[in-house]
């Protein structure tokens, strides 16, 4: 945490900041995600993303350690909870450990599809005979090496009854240089239609390289959307937003969704009202094409897709 804000160049002083003790979600940023963080400016909407701060700790009612109640849903990390949809929980790992992440408190270690148990995940998957699309999440997909990532794509072609596969991934924003030729290879040969979802929250987080790397996954013909969160101090006004929309169209990315924020434990001081939310989106709606206007959405539990807000 010092090394960060000495690489921000922001006094300890000057923000809340806190060292996560052992057992809490750490510290995870790569340098050069940090790079594109505006010195000395402790209101960076990079640095809040990543940097853990005393507001953690507190208990406020309604957020919870599991507030989609997924803990004890997957079954040998698949996770079904929409019609069609099967989510595959790869891997624990991820390049940047957002502090929002509604995943901060999941106990990976039982419900990952690890690599010994990629053949129990794929016999669940063959069971699910109305699945069309696999969604690869983790964590972060991309943290698999191309060699696993590419006898998985292998053994969910062999399934026959999926034709589409998605990557929920934040690599390619935050850590571009991971999108190599490797990966860029196997998202043009596979045989099965291929989605990516990136997740970014705001336009500072895309720099020369991560454009770069998105236009390669772009010319693999992959469809390329982005995710982000609506977060309080981030980016919950209307010009961050259009800007955010802005850049990633010029990258070939158009907005998909943006959540409203999982009411997990130790993220409350990122919470934007719904009622704030849909306000913005209506200004969007003024500003920008329809097609780069993303869907206000919530997850609920229990509810057989997400829900639209506004
Ligand atoms: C969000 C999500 C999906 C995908 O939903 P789409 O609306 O198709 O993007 C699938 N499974 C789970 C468990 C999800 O949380
Ligand atoms: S990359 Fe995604 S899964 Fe990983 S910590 Fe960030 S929001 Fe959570």
């Amino acid at each position: 945490m010092r090394e960060l804000l000495e690489i921000v160049q922001v006094d300890a002083n000057c923000i809340d900041a806190m060292q996560p003790a052992a057992g809490e979600f750490p510290l995870r940023v790569p340098r050069s995600y940090a790079a594109r963080m505006r010195k000395g400016d402790p209101a960076d909407p990079l640095l809040l993303q990543v940097l853990p701060l005393h507001a953690e700790r507190m208990d406020v009612p309604g957020f919870a350690h599991d507030p989609l109640r997924e803990t004890g849903l997957a079954n040998q990390g698949v996770l079904k909870k929409y019609r069609g949809r099967a989510l595959l929980v790869t891997t624990p790992a991820c390049p940047v450990h957002c502090r929002y992440c509604f995943r901060r408190h999941f106990p990976y270690a039982d419900q990952v599809a690890a690599r010994d148990r990629w053949e129990p995940a794929l016999r669940t998957l063959r069971g699910m005979t109305d699945v069309t699309e696999v969604i690869l999440s983790g964590g972060d997909p991309l943290s698999l090496t191309n060699r696993w990532i590419g006898e998985l794509l292998h053994l969910i072609e062999g399934l026959g009854h999926i034709d589409t596969v998605r990557f929920h991934t934040r690599f390619p924003i935050v850590l571009p240089e991971r999108v190599d030729h490797g990966i860029l290879t196997l998202l043009s040969t596979n045989q099965l239609r291929t989605v990516m979802v990136v997740h970014c929250n705001h336009a500072n987080e895309i720099d020369s390289s991560v454009r770069a790397a998105l236009e390669a996954v772009a010319r693999t013909e992959t469809v390329l959307l982005n995710q982000s969160v609506l977060l309080k101090g981030i980016n919950d006004n209307a010009d961050r937003l259009e800007s955010l929309s802005r850049a990633l169209f010029s990258c070939g990315v158009l907005p998909y969704y943006i959540h409203l924020l999982d009411p997990v434990r130790g993220a409350a001081h990122f919470d934007v009202p719904a009622s704030r939310g849909t306000e913005l989106i209506q200004e969007l709606r003024c500003r920008l094409p329809g097609y780069l206007v993303p869907q206000l959405v919530r997850e609920e539990p229990g509810q057989p897709g997400k829900t639209a807000i506004g």
